[in-house]
């Protein structure tokens, strides 16, 4: 067992998080978070559901094989069969925390299929608010778990150094009052980059400050070029835009142009449920054209309040009756594949730092993610690692002296939004080469300025090296067709 002076401090209360500090007890666990009440996690914004073969069907070595083709295989293939052959494990666990998810008039549990699948395997939860029913489910377990100890309303903005070793973290808090916690371990949780972007389906706090935090720290990255850009967000005024889910197109919805003519006809041989990335550029190319597309999903039938209640209300709220008319749709930043390198068990470059979740890269995405493996991966990888921690004797602390490495400065708002735009123009879903290498000398410029700028010049610069298209990293200049 490890010794227990000093807590572990987990950074993050979405999936992955919660999962691994549930997984730690019965060590002390210090989970730390922006949100007071866990809310503000891109986890509690998924919507289709957990990817697990269920059906007997299906089988593991085929939704490994989906996910291999889908990564472009460029994933690490041991990763893709242990998540894989985890996920059926996955969801009885997470019944077993409390989360309920939706059956069918037999009792079995319903069995979606989205695009990049070859059988229909995704769990869901409340129709389209899966995400939103595990993050409550286990932020109540945690709640409940006498090892775990919940601070939120903190940003952790800081990494504690002693001895070359991470030995804590800063937190400043919403009077901007900084103090350190001083821990045998770091778990950073804290999900990915969406709102790097000018047009995202992520929260605001999807910002990539947890991966700037562990590059200040010095420790590897990994595929920072691969973002996964979701071709169907609300295309409504503001950064962050609600997710139209693509089971709506699974479930009969059609995309057009101004002109009324089916958008992806005669694109790619599966239309509409062609891969993310396929249909993505596909509507930026109508975009970057001048024209509008939309989503007519007037023709689905069924009761929409049960199946897509978050979609519902979220087009309703802008003034949309998704049943009645069809809906403005473009594509946006959903999901970073890349991140702070690490081994199967978290492990970071630097001793003592650990990363879970989207934030973390082991390679189990390759160059696009399947989809409904993220919150299984944040679920399966944050079980393991906290399992790990639990069982991991830590030397007792050193005595050398503290340093604090530090995110930085924020950059001014003005400066910040134009970053957002920056990036969504030079490192979106069609990149060229030139475009990179000006973002990157306006980033480079910026660098002092502002921690943002520094994490863009990062991600730019991967996007610049990998010089041909691969996976969601479309090279329009050197591309080859998928
Ligand atoms: C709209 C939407 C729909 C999606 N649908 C699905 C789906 O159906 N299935 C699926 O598998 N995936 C889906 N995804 C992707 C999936 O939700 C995410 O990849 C996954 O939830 C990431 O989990 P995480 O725990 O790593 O990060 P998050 O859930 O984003 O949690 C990060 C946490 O870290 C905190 N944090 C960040 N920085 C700091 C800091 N500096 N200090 C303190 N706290 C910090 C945040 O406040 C937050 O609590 C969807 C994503 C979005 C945005």
């Amino acid at each position: 067992m490890r010794h227990a002076q000093l807590p572990i401090v987990v950074v993050g209360g979405g999936a992955a998080g919660l999962a691994t500090a549930l997984a730690m007890a019965p060590a002390p666990v210090r989970l730390l978070c922006r949100a007071h009440d866990g809310r503000g996690s891109a986890s509690a914004l998924a919507q289709g559901g957990i990817a697990a073969a269920l059906d007997p069907r299906d089988s593991a070595a085929a939704h490994a094989a989906d996910t291999l083709i889908a990564g472009a295989q460029h994933n690490d293939v041991a990763m893709v069969q242990w998540l894989a052959a985890g996920a059926p494990a996955a969801i009885a666990w997470l019944q077993a925390q409390g989360v309920v998810f939706d059956r069918d008039a037999q009792g079995c549990l319903q069995l979606g299929r989205e695009g990049g699948h070859s059988a229909a395997r995704i769990v869901h939860a409340g129709g389209d608010a899966s995400g939103a029913a595990l993050v409550h489910a286990l932020r109540a377990r945690v709640q409940e778990a006498a090892h775990v100890q919940w601070r939120g309303g903190v940003d952790v903005d800081g990494l504690l150094l002693r001895e070359g070793c991470v030995a804590g973290v800063r937190t400043r808090d919403e009077r901007g009052r900084h103090e350190r916690i001083e821990a045998s371990t770091v778990v950073l949780a804290t999900g990915g980059i969406g709102a790097l972007y000018a047009r995202t389906s992520n929260p605001p706090g999807a910002d990539g400050a947890g991966l700037a935090l562990g590059l200040a720290a010095g420790a590897a990255a990994r595929d920072l070029e691969f973002v996964q850009f979701h071709p169907t967000a609300l295309d409504v005024p503001g950064h962050c835009l609600p997710l139209i889910t693509e089971a709506l197109r699974g479930a009969g919805a059609r995309l057009h142009d101004g002109g009324g003519h089916a958008l992806m006809a005669g694109v790619h041989p599966l239309g509409d449920l062609a891969p993310r990335d396929v249909v993505a550029r596909r509507v930026a190319a109508e975009q970057a054209a001048g024209g509008r597309v939309w989503l007519d999903a007037t023709g689905v039938d069924g009761d929409w309040a049960r199946r897509f209640p978050t979609v519902l209300a979220a087009c309703c709220a802008h003034g949309f009756d998704p049943r009645r008319v069809a809906l403005p749709v473009t594509p946006a930043a959903h999901f970073h594949m890349g991140g702070l390198a690490t081994d199967a068990d978290g492990r970071t470059s630097v001793p003592g730092l650990y990363a879970v979740g989207e934030v973390a890269c082991n390679g189990v995405h390759g160059a696009n993610r399947l989809a409904s493996n993220s919150l299984l991966e944040g679920v399966l990888g944050g079980r393991r690692l906290g399992e790990l921690l639990a069982n991991t004797p830590v030397p007792a602390p050193g005595s050398g002296p503290l340093r604090v490495v530090e995110r930085g400065e924020s950059l001014p708002p003005a400066q910040l939004a134009a970053l957002h735009a920056l990036l969504w123009q030079a490192a979106g879903p069609v990149r060229e080469a030139r475009a990179l290498r000006d973002a990157w000398r306006v980033c480079a410029a910026l660098a002092e300025a502002g921690w943002q700028a520094r994490l863009a010049k990062a991600l730019l610069r991967a996007m610049r090296l990998r010089r041909h298209s691969l996976g969601a990293h479309w090279r329009q200049d050197r591309g080859c067709p998928r």
